[in-house]
């Protein structure tokens, strides 16, 4: 998530962030610490995070291009997920999904701002429709991680409204099209938000009566497992709605045991979990790397369901892996896996009516 311009889906975050803190309170020495607390002490700054890894120069980034690369699209990642990466290593696969280098700054033909025509598919003010059927919700601009390869990181989150504004463009919508049967709820991710101001979000899906499911697209649960509040499985637990949780992991050792406890207390009955990913090169760009990947999704009883080519974003670049290479991969696994455990290799196109199956 997050935009070049004014960073307001940032400033967003943090309001919430200063919100939920006044909520939780001062004083929190006591016991483990929540998901707003991990979100307030997340690391920001390229020294902190070679820091907490013992690695004392980021080799790939000069002082100018990361001041550039900060600015843009600044260092963010909570400290559970930074203690899964291995200390010393400057390859590390989840590091590399964090962390800016050099080339970044590189913008080749082809990759631009809105790689997807998000713009062009936005219907009303934080509302995306692409496809038949399911409505897109920009339910926040803000992020518990900043993933550098991130296709929404120019998306301009700060136009879009929030609050009454924002459930007042849903209402009207789905009480204005009878074909759609689907809400997403994305972002940004959906869960930085409160738990009340979730569950009033769903509050306004439920109250569409031709609505059948929520999706939730969301990298919490993997990113700050304590994300999963018993209010939060207790409110979707409740619900009417068929719920389909996404969540988004690269990599095996994204998913410690806290991240396998926080996918069991989502899956509650009514709830299917499916995971996508990004092929990304240095990451997860091996026939290994996605056979352990989907292993151990399985773990935590979680379906892989997209494995996503690239999308051309700029300051991306570096992470592209050609779609032969990407089609040679999905054969590979595909003769070490059980079929459900083989993602949908696709890719987006801007204006066709599906996301388009590569393999
Ligand atoms: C990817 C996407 C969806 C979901 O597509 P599925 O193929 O159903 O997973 C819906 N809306 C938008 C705007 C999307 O980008
Ligand atoms: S969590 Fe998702 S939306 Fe947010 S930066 Fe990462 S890939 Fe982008």
């Amino acid at each position: 998530m997050i935009e070049t311009k004014p960073k307001t889906g940032y400033v967003k975050g943090m309001q919430i962030l200063t919100t939920s803190n006044d909520s939780v309170g001062a004083g929190g020495d006591v016991g483990p610490q929540t998901w707003q607390q991990q979100l307030k002490t997340a690391i920001r700054t390229v020294p902190d995070l070679l820091r907490q890894l013992k690695l004392t120069v980021n080799p790939a980034l000069d002082a100018k291009v990361g001041a550039k690369a900060e600015a843009a699209f600044p260092v963010f990642a909570p400290l559970p997920y930074v203690r899964r990466m291995v200390p010393g290593d400057p390859a590390d696969p989840l590091l590399r999904q964090v962390l800016p280098i050099d080339a970044e700054d590189s913008s080749p033909a082809g990759f631009s701002a809105d790689p997807l025509g998000e713009n062009a598919a936005t219907v009303r003010p934080g509302l995306l429709q692409k496809y038949h059927g399911r409505m897109l919700v920009v339910a926040t601009g803000a992020c518990a991680i900043h993933c550098r390869y991130c296709f929404r990181r120019h998306f301009p989150y700060g136009e879009g409204p929030a609050g009454a504004a924002l459930h007042k463009q849903l209402a009207d919508a789905l009480a204005n099209d009878d074909s759609l049967d689907e809400v997403i709820l994305s972002g940004g991710d959906p869960l930085t938000l409160v738990d009340d101001a979730f569950s009033a979000l769903v509050d306004t899906i439920e109250q569409a009566a031709h609505i059948k499911r929520l999706r939730i697209h969301t990298r919490l649960p993997i990113v700050i497992p304590q994300r999963v509040t018993d209010q939060l499985v207790e409110r979707l637990s409740f619900s009417r709605l068929q719920k389909v949780i996404v969540v988004h992991t690269n990599h095996a050792n994204e998913i410690d045991e806290a991240v396998i406890d926080s996918l069991q207390r989502l899956n509650t009955p009514g709830t299917q979990l499916l995971n996508q990913s990004v092929l990304l090169r240095g990451v997860n760009d091996s026939s290994d790397a996605l056979v352990d990947l989907s292993q151990r999704l399985l773990d935590g009883e979680v379906l892989p369901y997209y494995l996503h080519q690239l999308d051309p974003v700029i300051g991306a670049a570096h992470f592209e892996v050609s779609i032969e290479r990407g089609k040679q991969l999905i054969q590979e696994i595909r003769a070490r896996l059980p079929g459900f455990a083989v993602p949908r290799y696709v890719q987006e196109i801007a204006g066709r009516p599906n996301k388009t199956v590569l393999a």
